[in-house]
């Protein structure tokens, strides 16, 4: 019997931290692993306002090499102000990992034929985001949800998502059985946060499965750590000690789609007989999540610890015609700038660093908390960073730094590594492959384009 060739092209994820673009071939059978958008993208050609035009579609982009040019993948109308002609597509699905932007954004530029498979929760975080914010449009795609346990079946390959633990609810790895054996790809996972057991689950699936291949991430593959090694229990201790020696409010920052540190947080609030304000944005997105009764995150309609925070807008007066229609639904719940004022023993404020202005409106009391937990900035040279201290100086808040990270270090990366015991390694999402080579001298150092086949 004639085996068929399988092939593997990294088109994003090479050499960067984010951005993955994996074209998977078994004979005539194509997938794409994630399309999401590299974290740096384009920052050497653009700045601030200074962006690519939506009205050229991939024009802006292609000019600068921004994105692979691929025929049979892209939508037609993007193409229409490039060189790439059109033809119907030659990719049978993109799998997606979890909701991170660096793996998903760029679908919004893929043929709306392909179909996009997902998870239930990712499926919903997309949503959401595209109903909260006019700069997210992911191109009208059939979605497809899956849930682990499911294969599925394109053509010569089979799809085998299996739950893993990272800083978004519903992140999935994937095992793809081939005709060349099966190929691992883990996304982005970490082995230290609240569902560990997802994770330990995926590797364990993933060592029997004796896989040809492994495609893994290695955010944390460094030289040295210099950050903290915060466990996600751990940033809830430590937040429950600033909580509870403080009479003031507590501000916390954190990445948004995190639902785990939100839980934290609420956690923290609920133990210190405090409320947790979130802006309409996070409670329209918890509104969605509730629907997937695993992920266990508590309803803002109807949980008492949760208030929503409206800001002025246009007629100053809390108009609910001032409001889109989908912030309009928490009314009932809401606290404006006063009641925060007034109330600051008695709550916790989710308040992002685009949202720092209303502090001007709230005017916390000097010597208040703020816990920022988020990664620390990666140079000290960082803009947003020395603004945000500006702010806090200003208004003299006391702050914190409280992270878990959402991905695995370097000693677990290799013990995973050495666990499943893969034939060969494709390092992604890394910006220093050469220390896979330290794992096994079977780590490739993989080239952006560039066809591997097994
Ligand atoms: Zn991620």
């Amino acid at each position: 019997m004639l085996l068929r060739m399988v092939g593997l092209t990294f088109y994003g994820g090479v050499d960067e931290i984010g951005g993955n673009k994996i074209l998977l071939e078994d004979g005539n059978s194509r997938v794409l692993l994630d399309f999401g958008q590299p974290f740096k993208m384009g920052c050497d050609f653009f700045k601030g306002w200074l962006s690519p035009r939506k009205i050229n579609g991939l024009g802006d982009y292609l000019e600068f090499g921004l994105l692979p040019k691929l025929k049979g993948v892209y939508a037609k109308e993007q193409l229409a102000s490039t060189s790439i002609p059109y033809t119907r597509p030659k990719v049978d699905a993109v799998f997606l990992s979890h909701a991170h932007f660096d793996h998903v954004n760029h679908i919004q530029f893929l043929d709306p034929e392909i179909p996009v498979y997902l998870g239930v929760g990712t499926k919903l975080f997309l949503e959401a985001m595209e109903r909260t914010s006019s700069s997210c449009n992911y191109g009208g795609h059939c979605h497809k949800t899956f849930r682990t346990g499911d294969r599925i079946k394109i053509g010569n390959i089979i799809v085998e998502p299996i739950h893993v633990d990272h800083s978004i609810p519903a992140a999935y790895g994937f095992l793809i059985h081939t005709s060349r054996g099966t190929i691992v790809y883990t996304g982005d996972l970490r082995a230290h946060g609240p569902r560990k057991d997802l994770t330990e689950e995926f590797v364990k699936k993933a060592s029997e499965s004796e896989p040809a291949g492994i495609i893994c991430e290695g955010t944390r593959m460094v030289e040295t750590e210099r950050r903290k090694n915060y466990s996600e229990d751990q940033v809830q201790i430590l937040s429950e000690r600033v909580v509870s020696s403080t009479e003031k409010i507590v501000f916390v920052t954190r990445y948004s789609r995190d639902m785990d540190r939100f839980r934290s947080f609420y956690n923290v609030a609920k133990n210190n007989d405090r409320k947790i304000v979130v802006f309409p944005k996070t409670a329209h997105l918890l509104s969605r999540l509730v629907d997937d009764h695993r992920l266990d995150l508590p309803d803002p309609l109807k949980d008492e610890n949760i208030m929503v925070y409206y800001k002025r807008k246009k007629s100053g007066g809390f108009d609910e015609r001032d409001y889109y229609v989908w912030e309009r639904e928490f009314m009932d719940k809401m606290v404006t700038h006063e009641f925060i004022r007034k109330n600051q023993k008695k709550l916790i404020m989710d308040l992002d660093f685009y949202q720092f202005a209303e502090l001007i409106d709230i005017r916390p009391d000097p010597g208040c908390c703020f816990i920022h937990s988020m990664s620390e900035p990666y140079s000290e040279e960082d803009l947003e960073d020395k603004v945000m201290h500006n702010w806090l100086t200003h208004f003299g808040m006391k702050f914190h730094q409280l992270h878990a990270s959402g991905h695995m270090n370097r000693d677990q990366i290799t013990s995973m590594i050495k666990n499943i015991k893969p034939k060969e390694i494709f390092p992604v999402h890394t910006e220093n492959q050469p220390l896979f080579g330290e794992i096994s001298s079977n780590a490739r150092k993989i080239k952006r384009g560039k066809k591997y086949t097994l």
